[in-house]
């Protein structure tokens, strides 16, 4: 007979690449009270209601980590704008209304820092998420992103319900999207200097390099999502990110990953690829005040393990 104490929790998006880092945390430190279903798109599309709350009704949760999502690069989003939006403004609509429909209290949704302003003081904080518009180039998944957090305050105050969210910064690792057009800079950086380590071919950089991002290991973050499923219990969100200290220039992260796979070829950059936001630096003060002993995985060994994770995984990874 099922355990009635026991928590199932509902990863949505649980195939993806912050799916895969809290799996792996949850089998490092399995808790015998807590259950994990890992749903993909292939259990329901969840821009349904209908598919959303047969999943729910079939996993029966008593907790959610909202993951799923349309997601993607610079040059996905700025190529893609009205999918980003209205995919999003679909997932995260049903996922939480079906959430609700089901008595479910504890719901932890998913933003990124790229939904804050673009114009704006520094470091950014959590209380700053609806002070101006976002940067253009991501203006319709950011928005789509902001609504949940508006979404949990609505839930919270009409319904008591405890909807939460955190708010990761660039995220990469193992499983990640690896597609040289839509990925994120690393993962196309990876891949890149894959190909460019056979081919002997010159090595791109898009743009002019000197962007500022603070990069997390999916690894980290599925440990992160793990204590705050557990230990966080406001509905305001939380900010998820190594230090202001760690920041690097694209240029730097490029430079990373290619000592990580020992490419000696030259390096040029292609000044005709757009930038995107300069920095979207955030504070990890709230983060340190509340979990003040949690250890980032240093950089450098996070990318080795990631191009690892690529060259060894090269047929199946997707790109
Ligand atoms: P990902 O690797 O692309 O995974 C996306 C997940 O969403 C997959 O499991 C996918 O299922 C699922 N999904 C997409 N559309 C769906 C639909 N219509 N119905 C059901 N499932 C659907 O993305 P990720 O990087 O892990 O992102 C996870 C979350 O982190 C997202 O909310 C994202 O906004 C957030 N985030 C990501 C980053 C980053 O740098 N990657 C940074 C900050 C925040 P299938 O595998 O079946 O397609
Ligand atoms: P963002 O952090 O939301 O802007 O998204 P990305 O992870 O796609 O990072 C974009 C930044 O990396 C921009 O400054 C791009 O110019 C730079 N970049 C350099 N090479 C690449 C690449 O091959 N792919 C992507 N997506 N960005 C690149």
């Amino acid at each position: 007979m099922a355990d009635t104490q026991k928590k199932m929790i509902l990863v949505t998006g649980g195939s993806g690449l912050v799916g895969h880092g809290i799996r792996l945390a949850a089998e490092a430190e399995p808790h015998e009270d807590e259950e994990f279903y890992f749903a993909t798109s292939k259990d329901a599309d969840l821009r349904d209601l209908e598919q959303t709350r047969a999943l729910f009704a079939k996993v029966k949760p008593t907790h959610v980590i909202h993951l799923a999502a349309r997601v993607g690069g610079l040059f996905a989003n700025m190529n893609y704008k009205v999918e980003f939006l209205r995919e999003n403004l679909l997932i995260n609509d049903c996922v939480l209304q079906a959430a609700h429909e089901a008595g479910i209290d504890k719901v932890v949704s998913c933003l990124s820092t790229c939904i804050f302003p673009d114009k704006t003081t520094y470091p950014i904080d959590e209380t700053m998420v609806h002070n101006g518009p976002p940067h253009r180039s991501n203006e319709g998944y950011a928005l789509a992103k902001r609504l949940i957090d508006t979404a949990n305050r609505c839930y919270n105050e009409q319904h008591g319900r405890h909807f939460t969210s955190v708010i990761p910064t660039n995220v990469f690792g193992p499983h990640d999207n690896y597609n040289l057009q839509n990925g994120h800079v690393l993962p196309a950086l990876i891949h890149r200097a894959y190909n460019c380590k056979q081919s002997g071919e010159d090595f791109v950089i898009w743009g002019t390099g000197s962007p500022l991002r603070q990069f997390i290991y999916s690894k980290d973050l599925g440990k992160l999502f793990l204590w705050v499923l557990r230990e966080y219990h406001e509905s305001d969100p939380i900010i998820l990110s190594v230090g202001e200290e760690d920041e690097v220039s694209i240029k730097q992260a490029a430079e990373t990953v290619l000592s990580a796979i020992g490419f000696e070829g030259n390096v040029v950059q292609d000044t005709t690829k757009a930038d995107g936001q300069f920095k979207k630096t955030a504070s990890n003060a709230k983060l340190c005040a509340l979990n003040p002993d949690f250890e980032f995985t240093p950089f450098e060994q996070a990318i080795q393990e990631s191009v690892d994770w690529f060259v060894a995984n090269y047929e199946t990874a997707r790109k």
